[in-house]
């Protein structure tokens, strides 16, 4: 669908000012803030997304998406950090887990949905830390 064009961070913990509201993992411990043009910038988090990043930072569909709908993404498929708090979610969806958490949280049968979609990183990432 798109293609995630931005600035790219790296974490350090020490480092006080890490706010960036708009950035998505898509590397273990690599971050990239969409440029303020891209849609990216604009696509808000759902428990029960339309949309995926997958490998080489494309954006795909999930499923058909009707015109004038609006494109979601689960940010929990983008995050890695084991250590990440990305807050409270209001998405509304059947499936809304209340809270945006990493991709360790996720149930097996629920990364089964998503994984032939998914950069190897972060397939590496939640079978190293899974939760449940
Ligand atoms: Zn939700």
């Amino acid at each position: 669908m798109f293609v995630v064009k931005g600035h790219i961070h790296k974490f350090h913990p020490d480092d006080d000012s890490w706010s960036l509201p708009h950035a998505v993992g898509y590397a273990k411990d690599k971050w990239i803030n969409p440029h303020p043009d891209n849609p990216l910038r604009y696509t808000n988090h759902s428990c029960d997304a339309n949309c995926i990043l997958s490998a080489g930072l494309k954006v795909k569909t999930l499923r058909g998406i009707k015109k004038g709908k609006e494109i979601t993404l689960n940010y929990s498929l983008t995050e890695g950090d084991a250590e990440s708090v990305m807050g409270p979610c209001w998405c509304g969806s059947n499936d809304c887990k209340k809270n945006i958490l990493t991709v360790h949280h996720l149930t097996r049968k629920e990364f089964e949905r998503y994984k032939r979609y998914l950069p190897k990183w972060i397939i590496d990432e939640y079978n190293k830390n899974k939760v449940k």
